[in-house]
Parts: structure tokens; sequence; C-alpha cells
């Protein structure tokens, strides 16, 4: 009890307690019997459930289910999503033609916030808070995020052809400052620069696209090194690996998130150390398209910041961050037959708190720690697979399924609640888009 001369803290707006808390800060502590309190969506206590009471508007009693950090996805294209399925059974430079064309067969700004709306829906109902998204038309993925009450680093997308949208490149660059009057110093939106990558992107028109990020302190987003014909035509065009030619171009540094990162001689993981460029691992997408497997364990050892990412559902079918998480943690156990080759707090770190630093947000989300975001997911520990449960963040990292995911909040905001969407209707999004199915189906016919 405060003492009763002290100013009574306001109260909490809501508070989760009896729950086992995996906090995810520096240290990773867990607090086996824990509670967290929420003030204007913000962490403002948390600690033993004895300590932290039941003061609140609402209380949430866990019911010994897990309370850890929202997952934090650094590779998406969340409007890819009306093509699961679509595409099957090729490599990836043949399977991006065929994406393409069913792509420009279909997408508009409605569809393409339609892709959006169910993509992120995916990740948010299994437990994903934030999610950094490269796709055409972004300000409808943002859009369709703030709808659903999540959080995204989306923005201005660079390709050197007309692409979907049919646009030059001045309009490309034009669409990328609308995008930042639209978002910038928003909470929820962080915007992006995404140019798609170096054999569809030209050196001018990468340079100039880190040059338009720089101008605006924003996150700088871009595909490298994802197959060995990448890095042969890069070579071929420029004389220098895709890492090399990025870096020769001053795309790296802490802002930078390279997706896959799949074929790295020992220089280049050595320049994405010393430049702090962050990679997103995307271990089901590289699997499933035959791209090979990162040498993560390497890139951990040299001070590579590794984050995770699902990539889009056109490659890996679905979005599912925990199935990304536990071939993170044990591919590469078996790639290299050592059993500590990847750490199973490495890899949760990978999916909250160095997920939110490649995102330049770790002050504000990644971790339960007060003053940050009430970014948090309920897991629960009832199934029959979590039975018995010793150590949380094996379970987290090795046991846990997207569907164990009960409760999400996002500023405190219960966004999922038993396993529901609060904020949208999906159903409607769901009907619209099997309405859609048959002329996706025939765009690639
Ligand atoms: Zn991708």
């Amino acid at each position: 009890m405060p003492d009763a001369a002290a100013p009574a803290a306001p109260r909490a707006d809501l508070i989760v307690t009896n729950a086992l808390i995996v906090t995810a800060d520096a240290g990773f502590s867990v607090i086996p019997d824990g509670a967290l309190a929420v003030r204007d969506g913000r962490i403002a206590a948390i600690g033993p459930a004895a300590e932290i009471g039941r003061d609140a508007a609402e209380v949430i009693d866990a019911g010994g289910a897990i309370l850890m950090p929202g997952i934090v996805n650094t590779h998406c294209h969340a409007g890819d999503s009306l093509f699961r399925g679509l595409v099957e059974d090729l490599p990836l430079e043949p399977w991006l033609q065929t994406v393409w064309k069913a792509e420009k067969a279909i997408l508009t700004r409605e569809t393409t916030r339609l892709g959006a709306t169910l993509g992120l829906a995916e990740l948010l109902l299994s437990g994903v808070t934030t999610a950094m998204d490269m796709f055409w038309f972004p300000e409808e993925t943002a859009r369709a995020a703030r709808d659903l009450g999540m959080r995204v680093a989306t923005g201005g997308i660079f390709i050197d052809f007309p692409g979907v949208d049919f646009v030059t490149m001045d309009d490309r660059i034009a669409a990328a400052k609308d995008f930042f009057a639209e978002f910038e110093g928003a909470d929820d939106i962080l915007p992006t620069i995404m140019p798609h990558g170096t054999y569809t992107v030209g050196p001018d028109n990468l340079a100039a696209a880190k040059a338009l990020a720089e101008d605006h302190g924003a996150l700088f987003c871009t595909h490298a090194a994802e197959t060995v014909a990448e890095q042969a035509d890069i070579a071929n065009r420029y004389g220098r690996s895709v890492i090399r030619h990025l870096d020769h171009l001053g795309c790296l540094d802490e802002r930078t998130v390279l997706a896959h990162c799949v074929w790295l001689d020992d220089e280049e993981i050595a320049i994405l150390a010393r430049t702090g460029a962050t990679v997103s691992h995307n271990p089901v997408s590289n699997l499933k398209l035959a791209s090979g497997i990162a040498r993560v364990p390497d890139m951990l050892d040299a001070g590579v910041r590794v984050t995770v990412g699902t990539d889009g559902a056109i490659s890996g079918n679905d979005l599912d961050m925990w199935m990304a998480l536990r071939l993170a943690a044990t591919l590469h156990r078996g790639a290299t037959r050592r059993a500590d080759a990847v750490s199973t707090q490495a890899a949760l770190a990978m999916v909250t708190r160095e997920g939110a630093a490649a995102l330049g947000a770790l002050d504000r989300i990644g971790s339960l720690e007060v003053g940050k975001f009430a970014d948090m997911i309920l897991i629960d520990t009832g199934p029959v697979h979590a039975a018995p449960l010793f150590d949380p963040m094996t379970h987290i990292v090795f046991s846990t399924a997207k569907s164990d995911v009960r409760d999400v909040f996002v500023s405190g905001r219960r966004v999922v609640r038993d396993g529901v969407l609060t904020a949208i209707d999906i159903g409607g999004t769901l009907a619209r888009v099997r309405a859609l199915a048959p002329a996706i189906a025939a765009s690639i016919a």
C-alpha cells in the first residue's frame, strides 16, 4: 500500500495480471507471476503481480498465459496475400515474372487495400504488432494497418520499369513525398523508402532513393543477395557483388534493412557489420523458392543485426512468424551441425528487440519495459503442446504456434480478443477476396 501521505499514482487504464511475463529486455528477464500496468498507451509499471496490484479501469486476469512483446516482422508484402498459392514450384527469377503478371492484371488501389487488409489481419491475429511491408500503393497498406490498429513501416516504392502502377521515376519520388506528408510523425506508421532491389533499380535511382530517405530521417529497405543468379547478374553489370554495390552507393547504415542476404561472402558480412545495416532473414521463403540457406550464425558471430521476416504469402503461402522463428532457431543448427549455432535467446531477440532496433524503434517497442508502448501479446499455455512448461523462452521459440496467440494489444488497445479482431469485421474482406479469386486464377492463365 502507498504511504498515506504520498500522492497516489494515477489509476492505470489497464492491468494484465497473473501472467508469465517474458520481457525481452536487455537481460531477457522473466517474471513468473507478473503483472503489467498501462497508462495512456504506455507501460506504466511491470513486476510481480502482488506489487502491481489491480487498481485499473480494466483488469485482465491472464490465467497464467505468457505475456510478451508483440512480434516484429521485418519483411513482408501483405498485399500479395491475394495471390497465396497461385505461383508454385518455380525458382525466384521465373517465379517473379509470373508474380508481376498477376499483380499487373489484378492490382488497383482498391484490390491492394483488400490484399493488405487480408495479409495484415493474418499477421495481427498471429501476434505481429509491427511489420515492415514493401508493396505497390503503400499508403493503402498504411491505411489498412491503421484500420486494424497495428504498426507498419512502409512507404515509397522504387523500381525502374513502369510497374503495376504504371508510373515514372519522377512520379515515384512525388508519391514517396506524398507518403511522408501524410504519415511523417505518426506513432503507428514508420515512413520508409523501398527500392525493390539492385537488379530492378539502377545505381542512380538507388542513390536518389537513399538520399530521399536521409532527407526525411526515414528507413530504407531493399531485397539483397537473395539468389546466386542475382549475385552473378550484379557482378556482371557493375563488377561488384550486391552488398559491395550497395555500400559503394552509400546505401548501407543503421537505417537500412536488407531482405534475405542468403548469398554473402565473408567480406560482405564484414561490410554489414561495419555499416550497421540489418538483415531480415526469411527462412520460409528462402526454402520454398529454393534460394538457399543464409549464413545466419556467421552474421551473428560478426555482429550483424539479424531479424526475421515472413516475405509475402505468394512465396511462403502464409505469414507465419512462428514458423519463421522456429526455422531461424533450428535450420542453422542442422546446416552447421552445431547445437549452439543460433541460441534460443538470440532467436527470440530477432523477432522482438532486434526487429524493433532495425526499425529505429527500440526506444518505443520491442520489449516490455516502463515507458514503452504497450505492444504485447498473450499466449495461451493451456494447449496439450504447452504441458509441461519449464522455460517460457524455450516454449515461445520451439513449441508455440500462431493459433496460441489469444490477445493482442497495440499501445494498450486490445486489437485481438480471444483470437478475434476487434477493430474490423474480417468477414467482409474474406468474402471480397473469395469473389476475386476466379479473376486472380485467370490472371496467369
Ligand atoms: Zn520480399
